[in-house]
């Protein structure tokens, strides 16, 4: 399946049984977010959290 990024609008390909697409499939409110884009999120919210 394909699946759009929603921060950067990239289209990725996913394999029809990695985990990832099923759970696409099973929860359409859940959204997809690149690889590169989740790194960027996780850091930053690491980041976030050594400021505390
Ligand atoms: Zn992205």
């Amino acid at each position: 399946m394909r699946a759009k990024c929603v921060l950067c609008d990239r289209i990725d390909t996913i394999a029809d049984d990695d985990p990832l697409a099923k759970r696409l499939r099973n929860r359409p409110i859940h959204t997809y977010t690149c690889p590169e884009c989740y790194n960027r999120i996780s850091a930053k919210a690491n980041k976030r959290l050594e400021k505390k």
